[in-house]
């Protein structure tokens, strides 16, 4: 408990009878508010990072919804990270009929990034029918 700090007359000086009663005058003065921003998925309505938000209309989503309500662009044909894109079905969809540069760029990158699954799992393909063949050969002259 901590006394306060009497005048010339004996009356408490700057006396709150709050703090007072709270023990520590000096812990009391020391405390601040702080204001925090919260972001809220605005499917499902949990707390959210803040950093899925659809890049066309603002939408935010937690990381579930993320998956079920808005499509990922990856910025890059091999790598993806800061700087994809996400957008939710509603303006995707919308984005996808219209001239929008940024979302034209993220779906060439996309375009590319199937591009190059397909031609890996066709050259696959062949280099399995290839290998097979020659081990087959190497077998045969063993004989
Ligand atoms: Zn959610
Ligand atoms: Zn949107």
């Amino acid at each position: 408990m901590v006394k306060p700090h009497l005048g010339n007359n004996g009356n408490p000086v700057n006396f709150n009878p709050a703090s007072y009663a709270n023990g520590n005058l000096e812990k009391q003065k020391m405390k601040k508010k702080v204001m925090i921003e919260q972001t809220f998925c605005d499917v499902c309505g949990k707390e959210t990072s803040g950093y899925n938000s659809c890049i066309s209309c603002g939408k935010e989503f937690c990381y579930d919804c993320m998956k079920t309500h808005a499509v990922e662009y990856s910025h890059g044909v091999y790598i993806s990270g800061s700087g994809d894109g996400l957008y939710c079905f509603e303006c995707d969809n919308m984005l996808r009929r219209s001239t929008d540069p940024l979302h034209r760029a993220y779906r060439k990158i996309e375009t590319l990034r199937y591009e190059l699954v397909s031609f890996s799992e066709a050259f696959e393909a062949r280099k399995t029918t290839a290998e097979k063949e020659l081990a087959y050969l190497i077998e045969r002259n063993k004989k």
